[in-house]
């Protein structure tokens, strides 16, 4: 007897604007984390050191001098900028709603 079945899906969301990450793409979800995963790194898309913040590429964190898209670590690679886990975004958001 054959069974309907269904799966989870995945994909991600920009944690600015809210684009999701399939949108200009072939697959707009896949059936694991990992591809879901590898479609926004090769999106260029910005990944917090701790994988709680993911940016599409308009909104990634940019360096202040040589306004290159930052290191996921808050570093500029370009500027020898130091990493700075402080410029890391919505860390205050979470911790806020922590209760
Ligand atoms: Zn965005
Ligand atoms: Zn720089």
């Amino acid at each position: 007897m054959m069974a309907l079945k269904q799966a989870p899906y995945y994909w991600f969301e920009c944690d600015k604007c809210g684009v999701s990450s399939g949108e200009d793409s072939d697959y707009s979800a896949w059936s694991d984390h990992g591809h879901a995963h590898d479609q926004i790194v090769n999106d260029d898309w910005w990944i917090s050191a701790d994988e709680t913040n993911h940016y599409c590429w308009s909104c990634a964190p940019k360096c202040d001098e040589c306004k290159a898209t930052l290191d996921n670590d808050g570093g500029c690679e370009d500027c020898d900028k130091p990493a700075d886990p402080g410029l890391i975004p919505g860390q205050t958001a979470i911790s806020g709603d922590a209760q």
